[in-house]
């Protein structure tokens, strides 16, 4: 389980403002659903029919039998398993629960940089540059 814990720096103030408060109440909805549902699975489930090219099978002169698969990327590749059609109502919401907490997870880590801009922003012109700060 992956525990979210807000890490204050002094050196980094939290913004104030409007914009930031928006900001870190969508953060604290986030959180709340942050934790990792164990069994959540990656990619996206399809359906599709394949011909078994047996010549005598009746899938030669239909669609084919159909075959469920789950494509997901694994180390910058993409692959492709076939699932069994009576798991695939089970294995529906596990994949469900995988895509929501990647999209979460991916606008909590983009709000985070839009608070870190608002900081910036915010921050007080005398220690923008610093004298001893390198050119
Ligand atoms: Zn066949």
């Amino acid at each position: 389980m992956y525990n979210y814990n807000q890490v204050s720096n002094p050196l980094i103030p939290a913004p104030s403002g409007a914009d930031a408060s928006r900001l870190r109440r969508r953060v604290r909805l986030l959180q709340a659903r942050f934790h990792i549902p164990e069994d959540a699975l990656p990619g996206s489930l399809a359906l599709s029919h394949r011909r078994c090219g047996k010549p005598s099978c009746h899938c030669a002169d239909g669609d084919g039998h159909p075959l469920w698969t789950l494509t997901f990327m694994a180390g910058g590749k993409k692959r492709v398993e076939t699932i069994p059609a009576d798991w695939v109502e089970a294995i529906r919401p596990r994949v469900e629960a995988g895509r929501h907490f990647k999209q979460a997870t991916a606008e909590l880590l983009l709000i985070n940089a839009e608070l870190l801009v608002l900081a910036r922003n915010q921050r007080p012109r005398r220690s923008r540059h610093p004298a001893s700060a390198p050119p």
